[in-house]
């Protein structure tokens, strides 16, 4: 085919996009793959990668300043921001490159460029058209800010929360969702007094309750503020800092304001309208095989409403190859989606919440369990605190997985298998964890949802 014209045209290289670009390439389609900035997207250079990077060196902090607890005598002297952010460009340049390396190596036409649909067939970047049997969008989100509340000098989004070369000595925190109670675990771990207010009455609204007052108990624990079930009205700043007002006149002084309100699409401008494409509020709505209702043309990631997560973007772009190239993949579940909020503690679930399951099934189908990580011998030697909470049918099938603890998030896949493979109480506890491990305490938690508790009361 002539270098425009290609099976796939797709408009976005983030997590969507580059990885629909992969499977499809790997699968024989031929690819275009447009992106105006950077290859990887929000998830690399913006969001996941360097979030984490910086909760590392904000775990190295506390371990640093707890040392004596174990015996050890360290001391943390301070934090060197500039340091920190070489460390965290260096995480992100070295997968920038490897992704590069691997776009090029799959032979995928990549476009540096940006893009906009001219018809359901081609996406014109400054004036050439790229023509494409199949276009695929995924321009992927922007962090959100209230109407009027303009982000600049101390109003910050993640975006420039990443950039900043300083520990704030304080901070606000405007939403106590999964962004915004990330930057508030790091910066208290860097030494900044932090705020966090939330219009919903509880932190991390969309996860369990349980996980929910157990973040909270934590982070009270931690000097964390938490101020749920409150709204902001307003904000200024000046060269002392930023003066926040909230609804009900309470007014908060701070260095820095962090804007962590959610994310919108980014579909504005870029011809989707005018192609006809359907949409809600911004995203683009997608039939079970992500096509928009322009048949040919498809979306992935952050603009198709639902998670806004990087594996999710993945998965739905590996499925749209493998759908484009007639394998029948089997459809994405979204409760089956893991989801892990990186903080300290880290919140990590799969499946659904009570609250979900009973909505579902009826209040009388379905019983609940927390194995408390109390009795988890190594969650004791890290010193952490937190749980195993599994929801669970009548008959013993487990519909939802639900962990708070240090270093839990590692511990999802597990739950990722139980819940999507539907498996019973009986199934898991009859398998062994090793010990010591915090994966004992899901076994654990097994082994009491079975009747036969071990380490934990009947
Ligand atoms: C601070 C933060 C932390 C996060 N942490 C996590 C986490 O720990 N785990 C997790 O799973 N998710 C996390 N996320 C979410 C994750 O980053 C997104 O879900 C993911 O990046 C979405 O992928 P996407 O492909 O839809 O969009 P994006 O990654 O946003 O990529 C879209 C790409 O399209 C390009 N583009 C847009 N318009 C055009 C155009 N007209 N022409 C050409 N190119 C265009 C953009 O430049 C961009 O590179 C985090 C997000 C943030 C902001």
């Amino acid at each position: 085919m002539a270098d425009n014209q290609s099976d796939l045209v797709i408009l976005g290289g983030g997590s969507g996009g580059y990885a629909c670009a992969l499977r499809a390439s790997q699968l024989g389609l031929s690819v275009t793959l447009i992106e105006g900035a950077e290859l990887g997207g929000t998830c690399l250079h913006r969001g996941c990668i360097p979030t984490k990077a910086l909760l590392h060196s904000a775990e190295v902090a506390d371990t640093a300043r707890e040392s004596e607890a174990f015996g050890i005598e360290a001391t943390l002297t301070g934090i060197n921001m500039p340091k920190v952010l070489e460390y965290k460009s260096g995480v992100i340049s070295r997968l920038y490159k490897g992704l590069q390396g691997l776009v090029k190596s799959r032979g995928v036409n990549y476009v540096q460029g940006w893009g906009k649909l001219t018809s359901p067939t081609t996406v014109d970047v400054d004036g050439t058209t790229y023509t494409g049997k199949s276009v695929v969008l995924g321009t992927g989100s922007y962090a959100r800010s209230i109407p009027g509340l303009e982000i600049g000098g101390r109003i910050l989004t993640s975006d420039e929360a990443l950039e900043l070369a300083e520990v704030p000595g304080s901070a606000i925190v405007l939403g106590g969702g999964v962004i915004g109670v990330e930057f508030a675990s790091i910066w208290n771990s860097f030494g900044a007094e932090v705020t966090i207010i939330e219009a919903l009455p509880r932190l991390v609204a969309n996860e369990d309750e349980a996980c929910s007052k157990a973040l909270e108990r934590a982070f009270r624990k931690r000097g964390i503020t938490a101020k749920t079930g409150i709204k902001f009205a307003s904000a200024t700043q000046d060269d002392q800092g930023v003066h926040v007002t909230l609804e009900d006149g309470s007014t908060l002084d701070a260095d820095y304001l962090l804007v962590a309100i959610g994310r919108g699409p980014k579909t504005d401008g870029l011809g989707f309208e005018q192609v006809g494409v359907a949409m809600d509020r911004g995203f683009v709505t997608v039939d079970e095989n992500l096509q928009t209702s322009v048949p040919g043309v498809y979306a992935v990631g952050d603009i198709v409403p639902g998670l806004q997560l990087a594996h999710r973007g993945f998965a739905q772009g590996i499925f749209l190859a493998e759908h484009l190239a007639d394998q029948s993949p089997a459809p994405i579940i979204e409760s089956g989606i893991p989801r892990v909020t990186y903080c300290d503690p880290e919140v990590a679930s799969v499946g659904l919440t009570e609250a979900q399951a009973k909505a579902q099934y009826g209040e009388s189908a379905i019983k609940s369990i927390e194995y408390n990580l109390g009795g988890n011998g190594k969650s004791q030697i890290l010193g952490t605190a937190g749980f195993v909470k599994l929801v669970a049918l009548d008959n013993g099938q487990v519909v939802g997985v639900h962990l708070v603890g240090a270093r839990v998030g590692e511990l999802i896949g597990e739950g990722e298998l139980i819940v999507n493979w539907e498996a019973d109480a009986d199934d898991v506890a009859n398998l062994i964890h090793a010990h010591p491990s915090q994966s004992e305490a899901i076994g654990e938690a097994h082994l009491a949802l079975a009747g036969k508790p071990l380490h934990a009361h009947a």
